[in-house]
């Protein structure tokens, strides 16, 4: 049995702190020390209480009883620690109190809002991000429910249209042809895995039918002019340089389709890029000059309107 019960003072130590992070900190290593798993932990239980039987059984003395009681206490204080162990172990736990929080503080504070959301969403934007989770629109734009319509993918790439059908295109359909979005807004980001992906493609990948390198292929233009145009820098400027580059590239492969270049041409919908930088946490935005761009060759464009959030 005492091979099953956690070390006192490891628990002790958990018990006694204030700071749920200090808690967590000290308590894992024993739980996981001792117990083998937590499960194996709150499977003690049963046995203890078979060991109290045993006591009250036999002639045992009130001091044995009065230790055991207090064995009973302290192995239920430990469950009871190891339980909330399990609790801030459960990833859902934070989940819901953070969807608790919104419900209480946005949901219901704004009800109207929320109502009218629930017949119908107008947003005016339309996001095109990297799913990597460092790079959340919402979060570090600040869209609120109903303002944007987001879709994420690997390397924040849009397809031309030639390429055929891919959910990112699916959405933009959506997003332009039914919601008629005003904007559309391609965000790329510093450290990206995709462009590196991209950027680091052999002949034999960008033949592959594995899915990444079928996917950011997609980006081949933005690698073919960054390894043109910036040859001289080193492999990771290349791909920071890359990153730029194939935001301009997927504003250029959204005039590839029709519905989309007829509502710019119309100046129903303005289209933009975006560079978020979280390494040192600015952002950078600029827009397509269609116009502008008219009398550029193929593949060229120029911008405007371009700001650097710092
Ligand atoms: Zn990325």
């Amino acid at each position: 049995m005492a091979l099953l019960i956690p070390q006192p003072t490891s628990v002790a130590a958990a018990s006694s702190s204030t700071d749920s992070s200090v808690h967590l900190r000290r308590t894992l290593p024993v739980t996981f020390r001792v117990s083998g798993s937590q499960l194996r932990f709150l499977d003690n239980k049963p046995i203890l209480l078979k060991s109290l039987d045993s006591f009250k059984n036999t002639s045992a003395s009130s001091r044995a009883v009065k230790e055991s009681q207090n064995l009973v206490v302290e192995t239920s204080n430990k469950q009871r620690n190891t339980q909330v162990v399990e609790n801030e172990l459960d990833p859902f736990s934070e989940m819901k109190q953070r969807f608790l929080s919104f419900k209480k503080e946005q949901y219901l504070e704004n009800m109207e809002y929320f109502e009218n959301l629930a017949k119908e969403q107008k947003p005016k934007f339309m996001v095109i991000a990297c799913a990597d989770s460092r790079v959340c629109p919402s979060s570090i734009l600040g869209f609120q429910p109903g303002e944007a319509f987001v879709v994420r993918n690997i390397a924040n790439l849009v397809p031309p249209y030639q390429n055929g059908p891919t959910e990112a295109n699916a959405a933009l359909e959506f997003a332009v042809n039914f919601l008629e979005v005003q904007n559309i807004l391609v965000v790329g980001h510093s450290c990206c895995g995709g462009i590196k992906a991209l950027m680091s493609m052999t002949d034999d990948d960008l033949t592959s039918s594995n899915f990444i390198p079928n996917w950011v292929r997609n980006g081949k233009p933005a690698r073919i002019r960054t390894q043109a145009n910036a040859s001289s820098l080193d492999f990771d400027q290349q791909c920071q340089h890359c990153e730029k580059v194939s935001i301009n590239q997927s504003l250029l492969n959204l005039l590839s389709y029709p519905w989309i270049e007829e509502k710019v041409a119309k100046r129903r919908i303005s289209i933009h890029g975006g560079y978020y930088n979280f390494v040192d946490c600015t952002f950078e935005k600029w827009t397509l000059d269609y116009k502008g761009s008219e009398s550029k060759s193929d593949g060229e464009y120029s911008i405007k309107n371009r700001e650097f959030w710092c």
